[in-house]
């Protein structure tokens, strides 16, 4: 049996609201748009089609209710980044280019802030900024490559080198040997903006229809996507923005990895807790781990701590299970308390986590075929937040063929390849996550490099 909506994260239980499904498609019916999926991306793609043109009709179709994916799941980081990092963007598509992703994403990061405000959507911003620390020695290499790209990119005023001190004067984590930080970047109620916005695209005449599986869809001659309980035909477009669930239907199963990502977190801290870690700003935290760790302050004051989820499942398999894998649990766990000691014996008291949509190439696509009338917005890699807004403005823009000077962005109009089938995916996916991990452990065991370091650094590092 399906859990209640409630249980799939801390975010969806304190969304405020009961998480009531809304109606379902009982009909087939006729629209403007379609749009699959309503998350982030399925979401502003409807806002910001009804704000240009009021009488559109638009419908989203949902298979859950709508935050039901990663949006009512995730870190809560509100910040300009890629999936790709500044260095390897810029050695990818030249100066310029890397710039205007990372200053597209910042500025849809303040629209996104400007929308919340105008439609009432209460998502807890706190705009205290962006924390990247070396955790180890191991990881200065890193941080200094890392900050000499951004330095490269013209944005020295804006990502700031910290000394060990510095840091501890913002939080006090153990092990570190340097940081950067930037003021860009804010974290958010992940859930209370999703919700909130599915609101307001009804509030502005969308209908979203719940608990309706979109099992087919078809492009022109009659773009509609097929449902069991009936079509909803489109006369301008369809677009598809089901992230990582994409993947289960027909002609998209290779063209995004399903990824899992799992979230820890602590109960309420008190006062003497918070003065012993200081973290008072509440900035978004991460590491120069190969496997990721992002940290982020709740707003009612705990700590959330999210790394990697389950290990990759043979063909690409999403399940209720791999949400709460109990040894990536234990080991995010006990990272808490290895990041601040003085939180052992804290109380866990949520875990859970999603699947992200990762191609091939770690790059997103959003794209819409005047052709078929099909439009695309998918493969954030874990980092979808503010990238589907613009994911959404772009593509409100380019199903009414209006610019919004986005179209030059590196993600726009492309395909990545497709995954590799299986049983070979399952065999390099395995392998490189297996060896990020050892890696990372024997870095910050000071132990020598696993031999075939070089490898799996290759294979799984962008
Ligand atoms: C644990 C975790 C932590 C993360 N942390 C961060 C973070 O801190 N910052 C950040 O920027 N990003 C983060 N991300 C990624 C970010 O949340 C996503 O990139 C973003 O939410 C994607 O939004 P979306 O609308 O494209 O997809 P989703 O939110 O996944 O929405 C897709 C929707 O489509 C629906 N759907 C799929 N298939 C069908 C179908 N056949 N029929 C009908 N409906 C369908 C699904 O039910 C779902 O509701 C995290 C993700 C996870 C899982």
């Amino acid at each position: 049996m399906a859990r209640p909506y409630e249980d799939l994260s801390f975010w969806l239980e304190d969304a405020g609201e009961e998480l009531t499904p809304r109606p379902a498609l009982q009909r087939s019916c006729d629209v403007d748009v379609a749009i699959l999926g309503a998350g982030y991306s399925g979401l502003w793609t409807a806002y910001y089609l009804l704000r240009a043109n009021p009488g559109l009709r638009v419908a989203v179709v949902e298979r859950e209710i709508a935050g039901y994916g990663a949006s009512g799941r995730n870190g809560g980081w509100c910040s300009p980044r890629f999936p790709l990092s500044a260095g390897v963007m810029t050695a990818r598509y030249g100066v310029d280019t890397a710039r205007a992703v990372l200053l597209a994403l910042e500025s849809a990061a303040q629209e996104m802030r400007g929308v919340c405000e105008q439609e009432s959507i209460d998502a807890c911003f706190r705009p205290a900024g962006t924390l990247t620390i070396a955790r180890g020695a191991h990881q200065l290499p890193a941080l200094k490559a890392s900050l000499a790209a951004y330095e490269r990119l013209g944005l020295a005023d804006r990502y700031q080198s910290l000394t060990p001190a510095e840091v501890a004067e913002r939080v006090r984590i153990t092990d570190v040997y340097g940081g950067i930080y930037t003021p860009d970047g804010a974290s958010l109620h992940p859930a209370r903006l999703v919700r909130g916005l599915a609101r307001a695209v009804e509030a502005h005449g969308g209908v979203i229809y719940e608990q309706t599986n979109v099992t087919k869809f078809q492009g022109a001659p009659r773009p509609r996507l097929v449902t069991d309980a009936g079509e909803v035909r489109a006369n301008k477009a369809i677009v598809l923005a089901g992230e990582a669930y994409l993947t289960r239907l027909h002609g998209l199963h290779l063209a995004l990895l399903p990824v899992y990502s799992l979230i820890c977190l602590t109960e309420p801290l008190t006062a003497a807790q918070w003065s012993t870690i200081g973290w008072q700003h509440g900035e978004n935290i991460s590491s120069m781990r190969n496997t990721v760790v992002y940290l982020t302050r709740t707003p009612d004051g705990r700590v959330l701590f999210g790394s990697r989820g389950a290990p990759y499942s043979f063909g690409s398999h999403i399940s209720d299970e791999q949400d709460r894998h109990a040894a990536t649990i234990e080991l995010i766990q006990s990272s808490v308390i290895e990041w601040f000691p003085s939180l052992a014996g804290i109380r866990f008291t949520h875990a859970w986590g999603g699947p992200v949509g990762m191609p091939m190439d770690w790059t997103p696509a959003v794209r819409f075929d005047p052709g078929t009338r099909i439009g695309f917005a998918a493969g954030y890699t874990g980092m979808g937040v503010v990238l589907s807004n613009l994911a959404g403005q772009l593509l409100a823009g380019m199903i009414a063929g209006r610019t919004t000077g986005l179209e030059s962005l590196p993600f726009v109009q492309r395909h990545s390849h497709d995954w590799i089938p299986e049983p070979l995916r399952w065999l390099v996916v395995r392998y490189v996550q297996g060896s990020l991990q050892r890696i990372d452990n024997a870095a910050e065991a000071g132990r020598t490099l696993p031999v075939d370091a070089a490898i799996a650094n290759f294979l799984g590092r962008h």
